[in-house]
């Protein structure tokens, strides 16, 4: 397919990531979203002269539980470093980062073939299984917040500070679905470590694009343009999916690739020029005087190995193993860990594991629960699929005491008997009804004895009548072939 005239996309992320911990950064405000703007600041974290930071310990921890997570290479000693610019939500001219020495590097992001778009997870693209590789992961604090209303602007210090993680991936990406498949399995993990609750819409998770095209089978890659202002994961396929047409179609008329930053406007549905990058930026990057470097030692890798979560694609394997559950009923359980821990319980109390997944997964999912609060107890799950699977019930049936067990939540096995729904197991009654069954229909039955096995479903019918559907299926078909053979 590779002819002189397609072309590729070449794709990098950086994604910053706010880390949930209780204080920020380098000062002891606290670290927390929503509140009235500027009222967790202190003299470190405004900037003001004469203040020093002191390094917090549990951001540290946790970016080093992320690049464990992410099987990143942990550096034995790291710094933070100053980068010099100028920006008013920046009072101090310099955010504390980190350059040459970051706490982690390399690793990688596997792509979880059910986090692609819903519409290509059957495509060859979403089953590639590929894996992402990471450049580094640094800490850094965040700036403050800017407000811009209409005849002036406002700050918000309450995030000044803040820790900052910035995870910057190689130039792997190929597609808008990888990369969205990229953020969505980064969120995954992040989630499972507690590290952040990576949520783009409210700003938890940043990230910047990287994209350029080239031919195929062209190795060097082309002039790479930066998009800004991406505030979903799906705003970013979007953004991409028209920068790399725009791109392309600009490459087959002979024109060049401008290096610049390009603003999203997810409501215009393209992008637009925002500054162009002819000089790189010259940030004057030196290790910051009040810091010293951070020695990852035993100790503060033991605590951040004690805090290592069973990760989404070991938790999808077990899931799949043990509890023989799809792939994508295990992807979907490993993205909520809540829900995951309802349905442990409930399959904990039934052999019939998987179909206690399919209860969860579509019927009760469907009535958007909270599995944290619900009182529908997960045992419950556990008795209606053995009620099924025992016989006791059929499967429409199971329906009904669903529905009964949402509207009122009680054991599976009393609401059977409340709406009076137990099969007839009971043989002699049975017997009774097939009897009956053969006495109404000689045809049948004369049919079935020359050889054709079919008329014994007129009988199982009159049998099925009878009872009101609660006739046991399986023991009417033994009955009445005992019968008619005597
Ligand atoms: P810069 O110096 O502009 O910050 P980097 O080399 O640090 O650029 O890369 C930043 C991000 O851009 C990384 O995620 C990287 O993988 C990606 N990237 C680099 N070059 C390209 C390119 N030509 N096309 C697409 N992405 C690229
Ligand atoms: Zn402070
Ligand atoms: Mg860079």
């Amino acid at each position: 397919m590779s002819s002189s005239g397609t072309w590729e996309a070449v794709i990098g992320l950086e994604v910053h990531v706010q880390l949930r911990t209780q204080t920020k950064m380098f000062c002891g405000c606290i670290n927390h979203y929503g509140d009235a703007p500027t009222t967790h600041v202190c003299p470190v974290c405004l900037g003001l002269p004469g203040s020093l930071p002191v390094p917090n310990e549990e951001a540290i921890r946790k970016t080093i539980l992320t690049g464990l997570m992410l099987g990143c290479k942990i550096a034995p000693v790291a710094r933070f470093d100053r980068k010099n610019y100028f920006y008013p939500d920046m009072p101090k001219n310099y955010q504390i980062s980190q350059f040459d020495d970051p706490l982690c590097a390399g690793g990688g992001v596997g792509l979880d073939p059910f986090l692609f778009p819903k519409e290509i997870q059957d495509t060859d693209e979403a089953k590639a299984g590929r894996t992402i590789r990471l450049t580094r992961i640094h800490l850094e604090e965040d700036v403050a917040k800017s407000f811009h209303f209409e005849d002036r602007s406002g700050i918000d210090f309450n995030r000044a500070g803040t820790p900052l993680m910035e995870i910057v991936s190689e130039a792997d990406l190929r597609t808008p679905g990888e990369a969205f498949a990229f953020l969505g399995s980064l969120r995954q993990v992040l989630l499972s470590g507690n590290v952040s609750d990576a949520d783009m819409e409210k700003g938890q998770m940043r990230c910047d694009v990287n994209v350029s095209v080239r031919p195929v089978g062209q190795k060097e890659f082309g002039t790479k343009v930066e998009l800004k202002n991406l505030n979903s994961i799906s705003g970013v396929r979007r953004a991409l999916t028209y920068e790399i047409a725009r791109q392309i179609a600009a490459c087959g008329k002979g024109e060049a690739i401008a290096h610049e930053t390009r603003r999203w406007d997810d409501e215009a549905g393209a992008t637009f020029t925002m500054r162009t990058k002819e000089k790189a930026h010259d940030y004057r990057y030196f290790p910051d005087p009040d810091l010293l470097p951070v020695r990852t030692d035993q100790g503060l890798m033991e605590a951040a190995r004690t805090e290592l979560p069973e990760l989404p694609a070991a938790l999808q394997a077990r899931l799949a193993k043990d509890f023989g559950v799809t792939a994508y009923q295990a992807s979907v359980l490993a993205s909520d860990r809540v829900l995951c821990g309802y349905y442990e319980k409930a399959a904990a109390g039934t052999t019939h594991k998987a179909v206690v997944a399919n209860w969860i997964l579509n019927d009760f999912l469907a009535t958007q629960p909270d599995p944290a609060t619900t009182p529908v107890q997960p045992g419950f799950f556990a008795e209606l699929a053995d009620l099924v699977a025992g016989g006791t019930i059929n499967s429409a049936q199971a329906k009904k005491v669903f529905a009964e067990l949402m509207a009122n939540p009680t054991s599976p096995k009393a609401l059977v008997k409340k709406l009076g729904l137990e099969q007839i197991s009971d043989s002699s009654a049975l017997g009774t009804y097939c009897d009956e069954a053969i006495a109404a229909n000689p045809r049948s039955v004369e049919d079935y004895r020359a050889g054709k096995t079919n008329a014994i479903n007129a009988l199982k019918g009159f049998v099925m009548k009878k009872s009101q559907g609660k006739a046991n299926p399986v023991q009417i078909d033994e009955i009445l072939k005992a019968k008619l053979s005597a």
